[in-house]
């Protein structure tokens, strides 16, 4: 535990170390990363070829992207035990959440709100970074030693709000947490399909609350209507791998009194970035992961211009490497040092990917279904290679599925994933079918490829909160989960 503390508080110092510093370390993580994944995987392996591990520059290794790790995964992890095999027949059991992968890793597949899921899988040394990170840098609180003393007498209470336990990323650190962290750090988590969510949040009187953007703003709305009543330990409220509007952010902050820290992160690391206490946005956690801002060709872009994608490198998590890894976000990096004191970069602004909602139901059950839904249930449906949900009618939603190449669309399962999932929210008014097409492509008119189609606005006022208004809410921010 005391190696835990030490550690987790020269975490929190890391925020104030001088780019000199935080360089060096970067540059010498990247090289133990890169021995290791030439090492212990034939696929970086072969990748790197000609590389020598000693003596190169980030930009010399060639971008990786999902499809790549995807197709040869076995190749990829430096533990020859972890297969892909191995990790879908251990997901296929929802059971199996509350458990390690063999014994000693947490497994997950991201949302695959980009297409095809990636499966990831994470060692006991990052599951213990990312929870580190969680204490010090998310944390409005001054972290020091007297701090952590006081968080063994009364441990910080935390309150998780998410959808529900599974093999998503954070759901799986969640519920492995370190016992070590436990004793500084008491976790509730509850599901936003809980009917006695509200009363169980008042009840549990947390210091900090943790959910998607979505969910925080359902929450804002009834701290408004005077229907939840956070008490006033409430120090700070989290966005967890959303898009955050500004129009939500304010919203939440008026509504709970607190600040709202946003975090950005993705499956493959989900300790990026820890968000800022004072400014928008979210500092990178650059000593653990690399982030570059880059165009579509590649090349860096400059701090306050939007990128085409960005670059993700974790440099923790030696046993599934994942450097320079593509991911389609468009990314503002800041200008100018930070109000709040920190030196790591920090991003400013995160958005650009499509975040609809399609407004379902009836009347009073009027009310918002999400894209999570599909995510989630199509995450299973292992084969199809994107998808795409129409609204077709009030409670009509069409879902086409593109297949992978060479692949076949198990329709019988994915039918069964997307009616499991219907019905877990209390979706079952609405009524999906099925569909398998040769390709999906990107709207014509934008060029951007959109996963919601043909929405129809809410029409009518909202639901008021319960089982069957979960998603329900005016002025609800458009929503996109990642990781
Ligand atoms: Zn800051």
């Amino acid at each position: 535990m005391l190696l835990f503390a030490i550690r987790t508080l020269s975490l929190a110092k890391g925020r104030r170390s001088d780019a000199g510093r935080l360089a060096s370390l970067q540059d010498a993580r990247l090289r133990s990363l890169v021995r290791r994944a030439v090492q212990g995987s034939p696929f970086y392996r072969e990748k790197y070829r000609g590389i020598d591990p000693g003596r190169f520059r980030l930009e010399d290794l060639p971008p990786t992207g999902k499809g790549e790790l995807m197709a040869s995964f076995d190749r990829t992890l430096t533990d020859p035990a972890v297969t892909r095999a191995g990790l879908e027949r251990f997901m296929d059991d929802p059971e199996n959440s509350a458990r390690l992968f063999l014994g000693r890793y947490v497994a997950s597949h991201t949302s695959g709100s980009q297409g095809q899921p990636m499966l990831t899988v994470q060692d006991r040394r990052s599951v213990e970074r990312f929870f580190g990170l969680q204490m010090t840098r998310g944390n409005t609180d001054r972290v020091s030693t007297a701090m952590a003393v006081r968080r063994l007498v009364r441990p910080k209470r935390l309150a998780v709000v998410t959808l529900k336990r599974g093999f998503y990323p954070s759901a799986s650190l969640f519920q492995h947490m370190p016992a070590v962290a436990r004793r500084f750090m008491n976790v509730l988590w509850l599901s936003q399909t809980d009917p006695d969510l509200l009363p169980r949040i008042e009840a549990f009187r947390p210091d900090a609350l943790t959910a998607y953007a979505g969910v925080l703003e359902m929450l804002a709305l009834e701290v408004e209507a005077g229907r939840l009543r956070p008490g006033p330990e409430l120090r700070q409220v989290v966005n967890n791998s959303e898009v955050l509007t500004d129009r939500a952010r304010d919203r939440i902050a008026r509504a709970f009194g607190v600040r709202v820290m946003n975090n950005y992160a993705t499956g493959e690391c989900p300790f990026l970035t820890n968000g800022c206490p004072t400014d928008p946005g979210a500092h990178v956690n650059a000593d653990s992961a690399i982030l570059e801002v880059v165009d579509a060709n590649y090349r860096p872009v400059p701090p306050g211009t939007p990128g085409e994608k960005v670059l993700i490198t974790n440099l923790v998590n030696h046993l599934q490497p994942i450097i320079r890894y593509e991911v389609g976000d468009v990314v503002t990096m800041a200008e100018g040092p930070c109000g709040c004191g920190s030196l790591l970069p920090r991003v400013e602004r995160i958005g650009g990917r499509a975040a609809d909602v399609f407004w379902v139901g009836e009347g009073a059950r009027r009310r918002r279904l999400i894209n999570l839904v599909f995510t989630h249930a199509l995450e299973y449906v292992t084969e199809a290679r994107e998808w795409q949900a129409e609204q077709t009618g009030r409670n009509e939603v069409r879902v086409r599925l593109e297949p992978l190449p060479g692949s076949v669309v198990d329709l019988a399962r994915a039918r069964h994933a997307i009616d499991r999932e219907l019905a877990s929210y209390d979706y079952d008014d609405v009524n999906v079918t099925l569909e398998v097409v040769p390709r999906l492509e990107a709207d014509p008119r934008t060029g951007k490829y959109r996963r919601m189609v043909g929405a129809m606005g809410p029409d009518d006022p909202p639901a008021p909160y319960g089982r069957a208004a979960l998603f329900g809410g005016a002025g609800a921010s458009s929503v996109v989960r990642r990781g």
